[in-house]
């Protein structure tokens, strides 16, 4: 019977577990392969003014060229780096990679922009951050405040002292915090006014429901952006009739289809030398 019992065991075992495991390995040696070989490329997705709708900025998205799966995106793989902890070297690959397109539209184009880089929270438990975003900073000629960092809700609240001296730290070269996806994590209002975040980023879900004359949740959190003094984003703003309605509200700055996917460097580089 033990016997049986142990056999059924690895049954199991063969059939999803190693499978996973298998997979998760896979994965992980292609992460460290396609970071070698230049396969992840950023894309630009222009931040905008409600108002009159120019381009601020960008917001830099992975994307990855897979040697065999072709273009996958960073649903498909962000958690898996987030899960074998290469997501710390993954987002340093990439902040690099935002540095480098920066330093060359800086010297292309005169108009000040700003990109911002979305990373794991799990950089916000050490210093070593700060000095690395202050080397990008120092050896690119980065102007001040021109790369900036995105991070979600949920992951900031752990080592709240910590994070907090990191932010500072990252505040003191001009890098803002903008707060990614707000509305949909723990919520954890408590602290948003403990911490230095400068900016709020709008969930798309909020942006999904808007309605010509009531809003209570997005309504609810422009007040609050605005007693705490944050600026605000809305995401994924994909109709005119989305952004007639926000226009009427006390939200900053937009992003989404309607204005333009994100884009390659090449193609959001026009709009810098057109628009801002
Ligand atoms: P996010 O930071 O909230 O980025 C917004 C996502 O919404 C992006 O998906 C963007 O392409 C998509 N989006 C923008 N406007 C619209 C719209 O109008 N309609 C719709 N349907 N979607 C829109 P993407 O590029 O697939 O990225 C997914 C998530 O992956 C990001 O969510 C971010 O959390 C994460 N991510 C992306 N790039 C990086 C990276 O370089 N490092 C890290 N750590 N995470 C990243
Ligand atoms: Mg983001
Ligand atoms: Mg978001
Ligand atoms: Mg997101």
């Amino acid at each position: 019977e033990a016997k049986s019992l142990g056999r059924g065991q690895v049954q199991i075992f063969n059939d999803s577990m190693q499978k996973k495991m298998v997979g998760a390995a896979v994965l992980e040696t292609d992460i460290q392969n396609g970071m070698r070989n230049n396969e992840f490329e950023l894309y630009y997705q222009p931040i905008f003014e409600i108002k009159n709708n120019k381009v601020k900025g960008f917001e830099a998205l992975v994307r990855w060229h897979h040697p065999e799966k072709g273009l996958v995106l960073p649903n498909n793989f962000i958690t898996a780096a987030e899960d074998s902890g290469q997501i710390l070297q993954l987002d340093l690959h990439l902040l690099k990679q935002a540095a480098k397109q920066i330093s060359q539209w800086q010297s292309e184009y005169k108009t000040h922009f700003t990109i911002t880089v979305n990373v794991s929270s799990r950089h916000f438990s050490s210093l070593d951050f700060v000095s690395f975003i202050k080397n990008l900073y120092q050896i690119y000629k980065l102007k001040t405040g021109s790369l900036c960092i995105e991070i979600t809700e949920s992951g900031l609240i752990e080592n709240l002292a910590l994070a907090k001296e990191i932010i500072e730290g990252l505040q003191s070269l001009g890098v803002r915090l903008y707060l990614d996806d707000f509305g949909t994590g723990y919520s954890a209002l408590g602290y948003l006014h403990q911490l230095p975040i400068h900016v709020l980023k709008i969930d798309k879900s909020f942006i999904d429901n808007l309605q010509n004359d009531n809003n209570p949740l997005v309504d609810a959190i422009l007040s609050l952006a605005k007693s705490l003094k944050l600026e605000v984003v809305a995401e994924g703003i994909e109709t005119q009739e989305q952004l007639d309605i926000l226009k009427q509200t006390s939200c900053n700055y937009g992003q989404g289809y309607l204005k333009a996917k994100p884009l390659r460097a090449l193609d959001a580089a026009i709009l810098i030398g057109k628009n801002i």
